[in-house]
């Protein structure tokens, strides 16, 4: 989870922090008997039975598996991004836009999450500002349409992002116009970046099934290409992307892979 505070988790009618809520759904989890360990899966070959997943030297063998190792954003690579991030700087519109009311805020990108944050973004800051690598948008044409509707969202064309502004806090961007090649500073208190998601799944290539941006493609809700692997959550999905969403996909990759469990098929 990458904001440190999530809004909009059910059941939570004050904002609860991520690793607070991760805490709790450990220990739902351990009272039902799951066990945990720490450590990062480094390899998965999923060829033979048992199906085996690598963590570093160790091999852990299991009849089923569920691939959820989630997408993780891409960054503009600055610095100052890497700085102010939860400072400012989020990836995140719908968890962390409401803390920016009536404030001046920027969005990065041109696709359908830039243009959808915009408008979401819209509805409680003063005024956005979309930043465009180039002079025409990615996005959907009725997207599009919607946001060029909005009378508080504006788009600056052809611009990138050179360096995010502030000290404790975000405070502005310093904006390259790639037509003039001229430098501006725009103030702001809060810069999204909406310039897509990568899919964690180095481990699964030639495993499973992958589609062309590289999520694990599902069939019969949450199935992989592989017999006894099953995939939830934001490897998957790249359209939700929700705590809520990943959490719901959890529970049917889980129903499935015991469904698989108890059948004729790993008999
Ligand atoms: P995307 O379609 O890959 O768009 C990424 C945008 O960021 C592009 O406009 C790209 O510019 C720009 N970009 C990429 N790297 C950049 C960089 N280093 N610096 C500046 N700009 C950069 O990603 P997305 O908008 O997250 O959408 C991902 C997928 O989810 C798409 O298939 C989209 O249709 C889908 N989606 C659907 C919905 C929906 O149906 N409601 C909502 C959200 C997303 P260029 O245009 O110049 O390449």
């Amino acid at each position: 989870m990458l904001t440190s505070e999530v809004e909009n988790y059910p059941g939570f009618p004050e904002p609860i922090m991520g690793p607070d809520l991760m805490t709790l759904m450990r220990k739902q989890a351990e009272r039902f008997g799951v066990e945990f360990i720490p450590g990062e899966a480094t390899g998965a070959d999923f060829a033979g039975r048992p199906l085996k997943v690598r963590v570093n030297k160790t091999i852990y063998e299991a009849d089923a598996v569920i691939a959820a190792t989630g997408a993780s954003s891409r960054w503009l690579g600055l610095k100052s991004e890497q700085r102010l991030r939860g400072k400012g700087v989020s990836s995140c519109a719908t968890c962390d836009g409401y803390f920016f009311k009536n404030k001046a805020v920027v969005v990065v990108g041109g696709g359908d999450t830039a243009v959808e944050d915009a408008i979401f973004l819209s509805k409680i800051a003063r005024s956005v500002t979309v930043i465009h690598r180039r002079d025409e948008l990615r996005a959907a044409k009725l997207v599009q349409e919607r946001a060029f509707k909005i009378e508080n969202i504006k788009f600056l064309w052809s611009s990138v992002v050179e360096e995010i502004l502030g000290g404790e806090q975000v405070e502005g961007v310093k904006v390259k116009d790639l037509k003039t090649g001229r430098l501006n500073e725009y103030r702001c208190e809060a810069v999204f970046i909406a310039i897509g998601h990568t899919p964690n799944t180095e481990i699964f290539r030639g495993q499973l099934e992958l589609d062309d941006a590289g999520y694990i493609k599902t069939r019969d809700r949450t199935r992989t290409s592989r017999e006894g692997v099953f995939a939830a959550g934001d490897v998957t999905d790249r359209v939700y992307r929700q705590a809520v969403t990943a959490a719901g996909s959890g529970c049917q990759a889980a129903m499935d892979a015991i469904r698989y469990l108890e059948s004729a098929e790993v008999r």
